[in-house]
């Protein structure tokens, strides 16, 4: 557990991180710093114009996943009106959010397509017509992928937004309604740096990729002082809503633990995701294996062709692999899966493995 800065008396919550390795680390905050999420929250929902008249559906199961927890907050400061989606099954949910007719709702990119299936699927119901205006995005990297973004949108008829944050730092980036290709970040409550990802020194022309290091302004129980987020981004032109905040082009690019040499190639996973959801013949799901034939790196896409494009495997996989080789530069095996055979996920995604044994 983290050591607080301040009297152990102060402290008034202990929140975990939602991380998918490694041990769970607890963070601590005081009534200030839980407030502080909650404001960092209330740019994030103005700016993607959340307003008092909203009632917003949060269909997950308030566990330790701060972000929504802090959204839940945040709504209520703002005047909108929360509706909890907690102890209830993935139908139950449906079901409310049009009896209800919520006008928004939060949930990972993951859940956002699933519950789309699952309005069609199990209610026989076209989730457009129920009028949902607005989606907030955590926990995935999905909503700033262009391709996943517009799936998303296309099946709710509305638009998909999406968010930054993590428990050790809060909540310091957000798109806004001018969906400028990119992320704000917060810089009336955080100092953000991109770092060049050899040298170390400060990146500031647009268009070159760096390490992301995080100073909150405000933070008091566990104070978050040049955070290295492991996360990579690159800066954009300024956004056309008028905000002075800056802008990283595309959001997050990547993980720098996800980044790694593949044939001796620098290899992002987010790349091959943004070419699965570009082709209509292919479901949401997919999983990306790296593995090694002898001394040999090997990736193996498995996908699902969509209902309907059932035996057109050999057209799809040379399709793939054209797109594939002009985004990433490399090659790959294909395995085609019955459709809804892959892993289906609520909360973290886990689609890429890296099993060779220098990782
Ligand atoms: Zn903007």
């Amino acid at each position: 557990m983290a050591m607080p800065c301040v009297p152990l008396e102060e402290v008034t919550e202990y929140h975990q991180t939602s991380g998918t390795t490694g041990q769970p680390i607890y963070v601590p905050d005081t009534w200030q710093d839980w407030e502080w999420w909650t404001e960092s929250w209330c740019y994030i929902l103005w700016a993607q114009g959340f307003r008092e008249t909203d009632r917003v559906f949060l269909p997950f199961g308030y566990n330790n996943f701060i972000a929504y927890w802090a959204g839940h907050y945040a709504c209520e400061k703002i005047g909108a009106e929360v509706v909890s989606g907690a102890l209830l099954n993935t139908e139950e949910r449906l079901l409310k959010m049009k009896d209800l007719r919520v006008t928004a709702f939060m949930a990972t990119p993951t859940y956002v397509l699933g519950l789309a299936d699952g309005a069609r699927k199990k209610l026989n119901m076209d989730p457009k017509e129920w009028g949902i205006k607005r989606i907030l995005c955590a926990g995935e990297p999905g909503a700033s992928i262009p391709t996943t973004k517009k799936r998303m949108e296309d099946a709710w008829g509305c638009d998909v937004f999406d968010h930054i944050g993590a428990t050790e730092i809060g909540a310091w980036g957000f798109e806004c309604t001018s969906k400028p290709g990119g992320m704000h970040i917060n810089e009336g409550l955080f100092l953000i740096e991109l770092l060049d990802l050899e040298t170390g020194q400060p990146v500031e022309e647009p268009g070159k990729l760096g390490k992301v290091v995080i100073t909150a302004f405000d933070k008091m129980a566990q104070p978050c002082i040049r955070y290295d987020s492991k996360d990579v981004a690159m800066w954009g032109e300024p956004c056309q809503c008028g905000r002075t905040f800056r802008v990283l082009k595309g959001g997050i690019q990547g993980r720098i633990d996800h980044i790694t040499k593949v044939k001796g190639v620098l290899f992002s996973p987010v790349a091959v995701e943004e070419v699965v959801r570009s082709m209509p013949q292919l479901g949401d799901e997919y999983e990306l294996i790296v593995d090694k034939v002898g001394d040999i790196d090997r990736i193996t896409l498995k996908y699902e062709l969509a209902p309907g494009c059932e035996g057109q495997e050999k057209e799809t996989e040379t399709e793939l692999a054209r797109l594939l080789r002009l985004k990433t530069n490399l090659n790959y095996e294909y395995e085609s899966h019955p459709y809804e055979s892959l892993p289906r996920y609520q909360v973290k995604a886990k689609r890429f493995k890296d099993l060779r044994n220098n990782h």
